[in-house]
This record gives C-alpha cells, sequence and structure tokens, in this order.
C-alpha cells in the first residue's frame, strides 16, 4: 500500500499532503493514514485504527484520522466485501469534472474493461458524480442514495478527485487507474 501511494504521488496525485488511503486487516479493523501526511515520506506507521464512524481508536485516539475518513468507513458500509481504498487528487478527474453533472459517460475505450461489470469496449460505463462538499455527513447520504450506480466501484468528487475500491489492492488500483485514464483521454480529446 506504501509503494502505491508513493507511486501515485510521484504522478502527481496527491500534492500538498491531499488525498487518504485505508484498508481493513484480517480483524475487520479499518486502518486509514492521518491527517495532513506528505504522501512522498509516508510509511507504515502513518496508518491508524478507526471506529466504524471515522473516530480515531486504541493506540491512536489522540491521532486525527484523515478529514475524509468518513467516505471511508461510507464505502466500507456500504460494500462489506471491500478490503482496500485509494483515492486521488490527479489533474485529470478534477479537469475532466469541471463540465460534469451527475455522471461521467464513456464508451467505446478498450480500458474500460478495467472496470468490474465491464467485458467489451462496446457498452457504455457511467460513473457517478459526486459534488464536493466540506461536511462528511454529505457524502454518506449521497453515496448511499446512489449505491447502484457505484458498481464499478469507483466515483468522481467534483473539482476534486476520485475515489476507487475493490476487495484486493490489486482490484482497487485497476479501479482508480482506469478511471484515472479515461478521464485524461476525455479532457485531451475535448479540449
Ligand atoms: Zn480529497
Amino acid at each position: 500500500m506504501v509503494e502505491v501511494i508513493k507511486s501515485y504521488n510521484s504522478k502527481g496525485w496527491s500534492p500538498a499532503t491531499s488525498t487518504n488511503y485505508s484498508f481493513k486487516d484480517e480483524t475487520g479493523q479499518i486502518w486509514v493514514t492521518k491527517s495532513g501526511i506528505d504522501k512522498s515520506i509516508i510509511s507504515v506507521e502513518d496508518f491508524i485504527t478507526v471506529s466504524d464512524h471515522g473516530e480515531s481508536v486504541g493506540e491512536y485516539s489522540n491521532v486525527k484520522p484523515s478529514a475524509e475518513t468518513l467516505i471511508h468507513c461510507v464505502l466500507y458500509e456500504l460494500f462489506p466485501e471491500t478490503k482496500f481504498i485509494l483515492h486521488s487528487h490527479g489533474p485529470f478527474p478534477v479537469l475532466v469534472s469541471i463540465k460534469l453533472q451527475n455522471e461521467f459517460s464513456v464508451e467505446g475505450y478498450e480500458i474500460q474493461k478495467g472496470f468490474p461489470e465491464v467485458s467489451s469496449h462496446v457498452t457504455k460505463t457511467v460513473i457517478p458524480v459526486i459534488s464536493n462538499n466540506q461536511d462528511m455527513t454529505y457524502f454518506k447520504q449521497e453515496l448511499s442514495y446512489r449505491k447502484s450506480q457505484l458498481n464499478n466501484k469507483c466515483f468522481i468528487i467534483k473539482k476534486h478527485g476520485t475515489y476507487a475500491w475493490g476487495t484486493t489492492l490489486f482490484e482497487a488500483k485497476r479501479h482508480l487507474e482506469t478511471l484515472d485514464y479515461l478521464c485524461q483521454c476525455e479532457f485531451l480529446n475535448t479540449k
């Protein structure tokens, strides 16, 4: 996980201490990144345990978790099979989202097959776009309401970034990178 975060940082996907990441261990405990960590030098010590409601717990109860921890908790609740959640502030999803309302839709790209429910490029894939908000309870409401649209295990937050998840780190990576690549293609194509 730490190696993935560092590689994403080197792509420019987590500038200025932004983004957050989490995983569930074999006991079902959620581990999330601390608030305000420089992702170019992140280490395993920068993950802390949080409750299902996003409060730091155990030996980390005095440590502040990432500001967006509740989004992770909501995703674990909505999709209980999830083990890894990745977040990106990559510029292409942010740029492409400026003109989008509610959804990002693509068709005809080979890489769409990187999403879990797509087996052919001749498919229209729709990824939800959610407005940005500093109130994390807004995301809880919005993600719960739009759960049926989250079947590709990722979404975009407008002018903010992307979230993707999976039952393995490999799967979560594939979803995040597929979405980023599609945003890049669409942005450069319509520029
Ligand atoms: Zn963010």
